[in-house]
């Protein structure tokens, strides 16, 4: 069986040490790799996941100082939605309210109960209550045990304002299969076990496009087990007239960029090599990792990335 279903999920930020703070401490998310963005060497790139960075638990973010709020709308992957253990629904709750955290719901979807919070920079984040949770290596910290830890991602939702050609590159070339409706939302699944094997779209037509800035994501990206499988999908899109570019080497996976139908930037990357490649799982996410490109200039880079530390 060939992998499936969202590998991670990248949004821009803007202060990078309020959205570590807020991934790590608030939520108890693992910070699996502090590197820079590849194609902009003078800013970071943070990646949240599980205890070791399983597909489908990974949350990345480019965060930039200063930047302006983005606005969510059509032609945007806007909702993510983390699964939690079904029990945990109250501790969420009581988190929230006790941090501060404006929260909306519990309200029911799909038969499921979600819960509604905004990252610092806007970013819409939801939790849903999962029975059949996957064992999957959670993160713990001193306030967030396993039995309540976030595992990774449920689903995420695209804004758009026509479903249909959305709808055929995930179910022709994503493994995805129509399974209902409930308001705008169109959901489809790929039917696996394992986390992030669900996409919503949603149908919204008549409103705003979305705008780029901080609090909106920046692309999705999907899993292909390796490299062959990998070439076959970029063989079947390009056939179909699909602008998709090469392969990009990211070091941790290899990856394949195009837009979808609607506008959204749409990623495949492989599940290898990895996030322990260049630094041991007990270590993850502690020094800033560089592609090789950049190590000779990493004492530059360094001095010029924001400190994480707490003052
Ligand atoms: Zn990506």
């Amino acid at each position: 069986m060939t992998a499936q279903g969202i590998h991670h999920i990248t949004a821009i930020a803007s202060d990078p040490k309020r959205n570590f703070d807020f991934y790590t401490k608030i939520l108890g998310l693992r910070f699996i790799k502090k590197t820079v963005n590849f194609d902009d060497p003078g800013t970071y790139h943070f990646y949240f996941a599980d205890r070791v960075g399983t597909p489908g638990t990974v949350l990345t973010f480019f965060p930039h100082p200063g930047l302006p709020q983005g606005r969510a709308g059509l032609g945007q992957a806007v909702e993510i939605v983390f699964a939690i253990p079904k029990t945990a629904f109250s501790f969420w709750l009581d988190r929230f309210h006790q941090k501060g955290i404006v929260y909306q719901g519990p309200e029911e979807r799909f038969d499921e109960k979600i819960l509604r919070i905004s990252d610092p920079d806007g970013l819409q984040l939801e939790f849903v209550g999962v029975d059949d949770l996957p064992e999957t290596p959670a993160w713990t910290t001193d306030e967030i045990a396993e039995d309540v830890a976030i595992r990774g991602f449920h689903s995420v939702a695209l804004w758009v304002k026509e479903i249909e050609r959305t709808e055929n590159l995930l179910t022709e070339y994503f493994g995805f299969k129509a399974v209902g409706v409930d308001g705008s939302r169109h959901r489809y699944s790929t039917g696996q076990s394992g986390l992030g094997q669900i996409v919503d779209i949603r149908h919204l037509p008549g409103i705003w496009r979305g705008g780029n800035g901080a609090g909106t994501i920046h692309h999705v990206a999907f899993r292909v087990g390796d490299d062959e499988e990998q070439k076959t999908i970029r063989e079947k899109l390009a056939d179909k007239g699909v602008n998709i570019t090469p392969v990009v080497e990211r070091d941790y996976f290899r990856s394949l960029y195009f837009r979808e139908p609607s506008g959204i930037l749409f990623e495949i990357a492989t599940d290898g090599p990895g996030f322990a490649i260049d630094e041991p799982v007990e270590r993850l996410g502690q020094a800033l990792m560089l592609p090789a490109r950049y190590e000779p200039h990493r004492k530059e880079i360094a001095a010029a990335l924001p400190s994480l530390d707490d003052a």
